[in-house]
């Protein structure tokens, strides 16, 4: 409807925006915990698209001009945006007109407009829906949808993504088979089957044809299954390395689960999901129960908690961080709790404390040099210090690692290792700082690859630096849960992975597959090439 006080409702879409950036960060958190890191990052880089001042200023224009209500001139140009992305030739870019959707009805649900509900099904069965937006793929329930046929969509849509990692089948681009069949697929029942790994779709099959898809349906519940039990034992490669599997965890409750996936222990526990979220910092005693909470799950396994790592793109009001220009090159991880450092020591209390009786260890984010080591060591000796002073039980001495993630510390790994026990590589922060591409931003894909040459050269060079002062090497970052990067990092040395609890089967099953040497030799034609996309090539040819 039309307005005359436009001031009015451009502050209510600015609200409205607020709203929506605020709950796909929640979003983005959730699915950072249950999915992984690959995933959650769909929903950052549509906040992006929600600060971009295109689409703002497009909506107060039409708002102002045309004294469109907040609601009218915010679909208007999230609509157009959409349709210019439609338009694309690119198949990728094509694809984020999907994305524009999903944040479209975020705002418009924050301006009092429902949005679209995908409909329950009133028992079990395949969803065929146009296309879906990643918010909607999230959202589904495992236990009504049983697959989903997208008639437009494709295999690189977010919402394809997103569905792969639930582990709800899925195929896209399936109009043209409906045309061909006559069906419609609005409507009535149809029998359908459709295999998600070939992408291969039924409508009304015969008797024979439905039999013969069930008894591959079965055979591959009984692959699943068998994988599923292997994934107790080691992972062992063909010629005899075994490679320590372990998970990333963000909250405790999250351990049983990741030992039911055959996790050897915890690698990268990620304290920050006990400060964001909230308008208070945690105490000590609060940090103390939820580390001393993987206590008991995890027993004698090795876990590493893994120090504070806020600031970059996680935010924490209580805080109050100043904003900076290039957050991803600034006061981030180690380097913020060298500035706070009665953060870092209540933070370290609450770990030491915590660790006692079991078999935890302790990791620094984000180090760049031996004297930022020495001074966060430090710091650990003082707190050790203070606690025997208070007579506080707690662990001492304790193993203590550092990531890898910014390349100053690759180069300087040889001085590094006389100071610590372990180091774990996170190649998705090493990626980003290795090639200058901001993991975040979606128009640098090419570059957002662990697999480049580049970074693969660095880790080799950490690998061999490390091992030769009898320091392991861990790969903590999201490529670790990629059985073809993980493949070559165990070509490349690597001693253990540390990846989302759900892909830990898939990834011991696909170690056991291979051999240690053979993947050195990949590993080695692999640093001669020029981009990610031709290493992927080439393993995607071997394996
Ligand atoms: C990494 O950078 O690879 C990593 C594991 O740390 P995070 O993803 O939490 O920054
Ligand atoms: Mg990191």
């Amino acid at each position: 409807g039309k307005v005359s006080d436009t001031r009015k409702e451009r502050e209510k879409l600015r609200r409205a925006i607020e709203a929506a950036k605020a709950e796909l960060s929640r979003d983005e958190m959730t699915l950072r915990q249950s999915l992984g890191k690959e995933e959650a990052e769909i929903f950052r880089a549509q906040t992006l698209v929600l600060e971009d001042p295109e689409l703002l200023e497009a909506s107060e224009k039409a708002s102002g001009d045309g004294h469109e209500n907040a609601a009218v001139a915010w679909h208007r140009s999230y609509q157009a945006a959409a349709a210019a992305y439609q338009g694309l030739s690119d198949e990728y870019l094509r694809r984020r007109a999907a994305d524009i959707q999903d944040i479209g009805h975020r705002v418009l649900e924050a301006l009092g407009i429902q949005r679209r509900q995908v409909p329950h099904l009133p028992q079990p069965g395949i969803l065929v829906a146009d296309d879906l937006t990643p918010a909607e793929a999230a959202g589904l329930s495992r236990d009504s949808v049983l697959g989903v046929i997208c008639l437009q969509g494709g295999r690189t849509s977010h919402a394809a993504i997103l569905l792969r990692a639930r582990g709800i089948p899925a195929i896209a681009k399936a109009k043209p088979v409906f045309d061909r069949e006559g069906v419609s697929p609005v409507n009535g029942t149809t029998t359908a089957a459709f295999d998600g790994e070939s992408g291969k779709l039924w409508l009304n099959p015969s008797a024979e044809e439905l039999h013969q898809l069930r008894v591959q349906k079965e055979a591959r519940e009984l692959e699943t299954a068998r994988v599923a039990r292997l994934s107790h034992e080691p992972a062992t490669t063909t010629d005899g390395k075994t490679v320590k599997v372990l998970a990333n965890l963000g909250h405790p409750a999250e351990a049983a689960d990741a030992l039911n996936s055959g996790a050897e222990g915890v690698g990268l526990f990620r304290t920050e999901f006990l400060f964001l979220n909230r308008n208070d910092v945690p105490d000590e005693e609060e940090q103390f129960a939820i580390l001393r909470a993987l206590k008991e799950p995890m027993d004698q396994r090795p876990v590493v908690i893994r120090t504070l790592d806020i600031g970059g793109d996680k935010l924490v009001p209580a805080l109050n961080l100043p904003s900076e220009a290039n957050p991803f090159l600034g006061i981030r991880a180690i380097r913020l709790c060298l500035e706070r450092r009665e953060l870092l020591r209540t933070h370290l209390r609450a770990i030491l404390r915590a660790a006692h009786g079991g078999n935890f260890r302790i990791m620094f984010p984000m180090i760049t040099d031996p004297h930022e080591l020495r001074e966060a060591t430090a710091e650990l000796e003082g707190v050790h210090a203070a606690l025997v002073r208070e007579k506080k039980t707690h662990a001492w001495p304790i193993p203590l690692g550092i990531m890898i993630e910014v390349p100053s510390a690759a180069i300087l790994i040889e001085q590094l290792a006389r100071s610590v026990d372990f180091f774990s590589i996170g190649t998705n922060d090493l990626t980003q700082y290795m090639l200058a591409a901001d993991r975040g931003n979606p128009g640098l894909a090419q570059f957002h690859d662990s697999l480049h040459p580049a970074v693969l050269r660095l880790i080799s060079t950490i690998t061999s630096s490390a091992h030769e002062q009898g320091r392991p090497v861990g790969i903590c970052g999201e490529a670790a849960s990629d059985p073809i990067a993980a493949s070559l990092f165990i070509g490349l040395g690597v001693d253990e992975l540390s990846l989302a609890p759900g892909l830990i089967p898939k990834i011991k099953e696909s170690i056991r597959r291979i051999a240690r040497k053979d993947m050195k030799a990949l590993a080695a034609e692999a640093q001669e090439l020029a981009t990610g996309a031709d290493v992927r090539a080439l393993i995607g040819r071997k394996l």
